[in-house]
């Protein structure tokens, strides 16, 4: 859920999110970032729209600094808040760190971050709790698996920053089933995949088969390669002239 800045936001953003409860999503993540305050307000009103079984996530895309971080953190834990991502810019890996040890809220991060490298600072500082590459801007579908073993090594999540075209979402569903879960547990997590729902055609023209949630779940297309196929019409329509 993004915001522009209106009037009765909190009201509007809580309407949006019960949208989403009533398509089947039973997680959804909102952005912060316009202000502590208001911020507040506006978790508190998604929170109490949609009730205490949808986990919620906040973003606040690098909004912020530390003890800012600290402060939206501390004011909203009693939310339930499933992750808090990119509290800080994201060179910061100290404030990461400090930050992750002062809050109960799992810290995410990563969608900046590339190649196996740049995760190795991210996981040795202990900056996050869920590792959050994007397939096509670090290292690709190989480099990512080898982001989701070395996460998995420092006993780190990954949920992968999904964004942009159909081939971008399909090759995170690919990746996602792909990726090993923590072991001696009777029942996994469901696997979780971010799928923003905002307008956007060239991620729900430009391949076929579209993905198309339902009940709040996708289907993982099993054609060979990354399963889908490009639309070349919708190509030629959002060609660059
Ligand atoms: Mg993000």
């Amino acid at each position: 859920m993004y915001f522009t800045e209106t009037e009765s936001l909190s009201k509007k953003l809580a309407q949006e999110a019960l949208g989403y409860k009533e398509q089947g999503f039973d997680a959804m993540k909102m952005k912060v970032g316009l202000n502590i305050e208001k911020d507040i307000e506006n978790v508190k009103a998604v929170r109490q729209a949609i009730g205490s079984d949808i986990d919620l996530m906040i973003d606040a895309n690098h909004a912020y600094s530390l003890t800012e971080a600290m402060k939206l953190a501390r004011a909203v834990e009693s939310y339930q808040i499933s992750w808090f991502e990119e509290p800080v810019s994201p060179e910061y890996y100290s404030s990461y760190s400090q930050l992750r040890k002062t809050t109960s809220i799992p810290i995410a991060g990563g969608e900046c971050e590339y190649l196996r490298f740049g995760f190795l600072h991210l996981f040795q500082q202990q900056c996050v709790d869920i590792a959050q590459p994007d397939i096509c801007a670090a290292g690709g579908l190989t480099e990512v698996k080898r982001i989701a073993d070395m996460a998995y090594t420092f006993g780190v999540d990954l949920v992968p920053h999904t964004w942009g075209t159909g081939i971008a979402v399909s090759a995170a569903m690919h990746l996602i089933a792909n990726i090993d879960m923590p072991g001696s547990r009777l029942n996994n997590a469901d696997a979780l995949m971010e799928l923003d729902r905002t307008e956007n055609p060239l991620r729900d023209e430009l391949v076929q088969p579209t993905f198309s949630p339902h009940n709040g779940r996708l289907q993982i297309p099993n054609e060979p390669g990354l399963g889908v196929n490009v639309n070349e019409d919708a190509l030629k329509r959002y060609l660059l002239k």
